[in-house]
């Protein structure tokens, strides 16, 4: 198709930054952006450190808060073509929590997200197919929490003392022997499915948002195809993650059970950079078995996979020092 010969020049690895709007009591309390965008290079953006000190970014794209769920998705859609072509795809939502990484990839349901306009196209795109492809899909909801995997579907009884672990199945194919793959046949089904993951990410947490900011939530799109003619099959998996927020724990508040917690997850971000990093740079080593984030996502990282980060990020002063700190993660995968 000629939406992939973009994709193939742009590269496997592709970073994108999205900074929301400032909320309403961020405007009440007087406060004016800290992020600035540059119509002449619409592929930088700047953030006013501290008092006439600016600081230049530069992304494969970069939305604005003018800049609409539609907008964003535009630019995602290359990837879905690509899945049905039999490519692995992960697409990342990095940043600070409330920086809008839920907002992007969930959205709501009268402002869909990623996630919703994903598995649109797919099935969309599979109808076009029809005749020529047969396409069957699954779908997988998992939670990585504090170095464990959970598996969002599987009734709440089998969750609990059966540990998830990831298995190499074959060259170049990882799998998690266990893990519930519901078939999905439209977009409304497969939307309940991942409604009914949502739900079971909450299971034991005393603060359903609080636990969501600190675990990664992972929707796997498992695409089984067969050319009908030819004969020739096509298997491939589209990852849409809401990463864990990536804001630093002060050493104040980071007691006990959160301090774990916040441990955990600068380990998996931190491996999760490592990753892309050795990736970026083709490095012959790349270190997957650092996390149980990057071991699980190990066959859609790298090879002929093709990743796509989005750094969520946020306009306000007051988070400048997190900005700051998710460009910089950003810009060493570029
Ligand atoms: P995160 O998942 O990163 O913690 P959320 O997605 O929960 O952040 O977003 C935090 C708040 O900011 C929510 O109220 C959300 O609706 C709002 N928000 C985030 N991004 C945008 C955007 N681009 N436009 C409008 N509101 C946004
Ligand atoms: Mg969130």
């Amino acid at each position: 198709t000629c939406y992939d010969q973009v994709v193939e020049l742009k590269g496997n690895l592709r970073v994108y930054c999205r900074c929301r709007p400032l909320s309403s009591q961020e405007v009440a309390r007087g406060e004016q952006p800290v992020v600035d965008y540059d119509i002449y290079n619409i592929n930088e953006l700047y953030v006013n450190a501290s008092e006439g000190q600016k600081k230049v970014f530069k992304f494969d794209r970069i939305f604005s808060p003018e800049h609409d769920q539609a907008a964003v998705f535009k630019e995602v859609a290359p990837l879905v073509v690509s899945v049905l072509d039999g490519f692995n795809v992960c697409i990342f939502a990095y940043g600070q929590t409330g920086t809008g990484k839920t907002f992007t990839m969930q959205g709501s349901e009268s402002n869909r997200g990623v996630n919703y306009r994903t598995l649109e196209k797919l099935f969309n795109l599979a109808a076009e197919r029809e005749g020529h492809f047969e396409y069957n899909m699954f779908v997988s909801v998992l939670e990585v929490y504090n170095e464990e995997i959970r598996d969002l579907l599987a009734p709440s009884g089998l969750q609990n003392g059966k540990k998830l672990e990831v298995k190499q199945i074959s060259e170049g194919v990882h799998h998690v022997p266990g893990v519930v793959e519901a078939p999905v046949t439209c977009v409304e089904q497969a939307w309940k499915v991942l409604e009914a993951g949502g739900r079971g990410r909450a299971v034991g947490s005393t603060n359903a948002n609080k636990h969501s900011s600190r675990s990664h939530g992972l929707v796997c799109i498992v695409v089984k195809g067969e050319n009908v003619i030819t004969g020739e099959t096509v298997n491939s998996k589209l990852w849409l993650i809401d990463l864990a927020g990536s804001e630093r724990v002060g050493k104040t508040d980071a007691q006990g059970d959160r301090l774990k917690e916040a441990q955990n997850i600068n380990k998996s971000l931190s491996a999760l950079g490592d990753v892309i990093h050795a990736l970026a740079k083709r490095s012959s080593h790349v270190p997957y078995r650092n996390s149980k984030l990057t071991h699980l996502l190990q066959d859609s990282l790298g090879g002929q996979s093709k990743t796509l980060m989005l750094v969520q990020i946020s306009p306000s002063g007051q988070d400048v020092g997190e900005t700051l700190c998710s460009l910089n993660f950003a810009s060493r995968a570029r």
